[in-house]
């Protein structure tokens, strides 16, 4: 077991968190009881995690997506009200790191899709460096990355082709980090893959001739949270549990 402040301490100091600019505050998020004996990890805070974190009996959760973002006006009505509600009363703790759980290097989300993928970062790329480039281990070209994303991830990427050349340098940044394309193209890549896509990616695929791979903002994203949760919980003496609630998005 380790107290509230101990949990955040460890994570924080864990994740530099204190590094990053981010789009909202990461930490502890939502008070609870002091001691905590079990941590419940999960991507999202979403009602149905808070549900399932009660029902194995947890005393904290661990999220990479918190329930306080950037442009909210910060009222606690309807949807936000009732998550924020059911933490509070079964005096769950909260905490939530964003970028900072992307971004670790070794066991954030970026690091741990790379080990699932078999590929490995020799350098960072893109702002705050939370992008990730490295050889393109043991796949020729773009059709036989989407092929392994698709059966590591358990969903059909979607795959803007490019030129169809022979790969050298993939790169990688989970989530919504389509925005990113140009400057892994920039890096040095001949594949970028993410969770989503937008309108602009398709062209400048086309145009460029640097394959895009959308592979899921939920399935990209669901390996560092537990992977950090397991540190945790093995430095601290707790009990850990992840628990996968499926996205499609
Ligand atoms: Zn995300």
């Amino acid at each position: 077991m380790a107290t509230r402040g101990e949990i955040e301490n460890y994570l924080n100091q864990l994740l530099v968190a204190d590094r990053f600019k981010d789009y909202g505050p990461n930490g502890l998020q939502v008070e609870g009881k002091p001691v905590v004996h079990k941590v419940v990890s999960g991507v999202t805070a979403s009602l149905a995690l808070i549900d399932a974190a009660i029902d194995a009996g947890a005393d904290a959760i661990l999220v990479h997506h918190g329930l306080f973002w950037r442009g909210h006006d910060g009222r606690l009505t309807g949807w936000l009200r009732a998550r924020v509600a059911r933490l509070m009363a079964h005096a769950i703790n909260l905490y939530a790191y964003h970028l900072p759980l992307d971004a670790h290097a070794e066991w954030g989300n970026n690091a741990q899709l790379g080990l699932q993928l078999g590929l490995r970062a020799d350098a960072r790329f893109g702002e705050q460096d939370l992008g990730f480039i490295g050889p393109a281990t043991g796949v020729s070209d773009a059709q036989a990355l989407a092929v392994r994303a698709g059966a590591v991830l358990g969903r059909a990427p979607l795959l803007l082709p490019g030129d169809g050349r022979p790969l050298q340098r993939v790169a990688w940044c989970t989530g919504g980090a389509q925005g990113y394309f140009e400057a892994a193209i920039a890096a040095g890549a001949d594949a970028f893959l993410t969770g989503e896509v937008s309108e602009p990616q398709a062209h400048l695929a086309r145009e460029t001739g640097v394959a895009f791979l959308a592979c899921g903002h939920h399935a990209t994203e669901r390996f560092g949270a537990p992977a950090v949760a397991a540190q945790l919980a093995q430095a601290l003496g707790l009990q850990h549990q992840h628990i996968e609630i499926d996205n499609p998005a």
